[in-house]
């Protein structure tokens, strides 16, 4: 039985993506070929990739707007140095929002003078800095739009007039922003797009070439936009996969309509937790992710009776991660709100039983 999966990443994705994706490992396109045993420059693959660059670019509003999408590998950790690599040629200025934000900075480091321009460090990251300031002389701002381990989601697009980074893994095609005040956004497929294995990358072109380092050819945006995202053997099966999901959202009318059914769910679910005496939220209610929800138990001796629960109720991933305890729902894209709504009456049921 379909197991309501709440997972952090990798995650669950529409149940008609997997069995289409099946399909195709066995026979893809009537080819008499599983989709990954042929050459990555057949024209039936020419077409995925096209594809599936169009629908990122299409859903994102940023089509015929000077943008180019990729998809590398390497995860969003590579992106991290790459951000820095291709566009860091002294300082850049940095958001520090949690741990993946922390990463980032770390790796950036490597190549420039780093600002820090706010944390929420003092308070494990369970608030988004406001009020910050940032350098008019930076190369770039970069942001985490979503901070997926602790909950907290920047709800605005920041303009600084500097040329503005995202990471934005784990809220990409959720919910409705001004793509086009980001000079490059970028996100691994595995949070809400596809399997692991690729990372979608969207480079504004004129962004680049500004650095003075050379810059190693599978490090270099500028190689990978002249050869369409395949200077390299692209990673086929992921690329299918986010393609079949991104189909999947423009078919249910893109990010403006799931926008709406995500708050419908983040709303019941926070809801709950702010009603319910058993429950105590971690982030900062005005900041509060959309996609990933983190609570507590207000009495942790009662945590063996909400763990069953959940657990009969056919539920899975809901432990918090190891930096922040407790518990987090992650409710991307593909999740049904009915799933949700099983979760509420665990929480409801644990209320009578505790
Ligand atoms: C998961 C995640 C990452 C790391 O992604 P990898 O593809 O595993 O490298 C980076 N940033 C955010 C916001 C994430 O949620």
């Amino acid at each position: 039985m379909k197991k309501h999966n709440f997972s952090a990443g990798p995650c669950i994705l529409p149940q008609e993506v997997f069995q289409k994706a099946s399909e195709a490992i066995i026979d893809f396109n009537g080819l008499g070929l599983s989709l990954i045993e042929i050459s990555h420059r057949d024209k039936n693959f020419i077409e995925v990739m096209d594809n599936a660059q169009n629908l990122a670019l299409e859903l994102l509003g940023l089509e015929n707007k000077g943008y180019k999408a990729l998809f590398l590998q390497g995860g969003a950790s590579t992106q991290f140095l790459n951000i820095a690599y291709n566009l860091l040629n002294e300082k850049a200025a940095y958001l520090n929002t949690g741990t993946w934000a922390s990463k980032a900075i770390k790796e950036a480091k490597l190549f420039g003078e780093l600002i820090e321009v706010a944390s929420s460090k003092d308070q494990n990251f369970n608030y988004i800095p406001k009020g910050f300031s940032v350098p008019s002389d930076v190369d770039y701002l970069h942001v985490t739009t979503n901070n997926t381990i602790f909950g907290t989601q920047i709800k605005q697009d920041y303009d600084f007039g500097v040329p503005l980074v995202a990471d934005m893994s784990s809220d990409i095609f959720s919910c409705q922003r001004d793509f086009s005040k980001y000079d490059v956004i970028y996100a691994g497929a595995q949070k809400n797009m596809g399997p692991a294995g690729t990372t979608l990358v969207v480079v504004k072109e004129d962004v680049l070439g500004k650095v003075e380092r050379v810059i190693p050819s599978m490090l270099d945006y500028q190689v990978h936009i002249d050869k369409d995202s395949m200077f390299n053997t692209p990673p086929v099966f992921a690329v299918y996969v986010s393609m079949l999901t991104l189909q999947w959202l423009k078919d249910l009318g893109g990010i403006q309509a799931i926008e709406k059914i995500n708050q419908e769910k983040a709303d019941l679910l926070y809801d709950e937790i702010d009603r319910n005496p058993l429950f105590k939220g971690f982030a900062a209610t005005e900041d509060r992710s959309n996609m990933n929800a983190t609570f507590n138990l207000t009495d942790d001796t009662t945590k063996d009776i909400f763990d069953s629960l959940w657990k009969e109720a056919n539920i899975n991933g809901l432990n918090g991660h190891r930096s922040v305890g407790g518990y987090r729902a992650s409710m991307y894209n593909a999740l049904p709100l009915n799933s949700v709504e099983v979760l509420v009456q665990a929480m409801q049921e644990f209320e009578k039983r505790a």
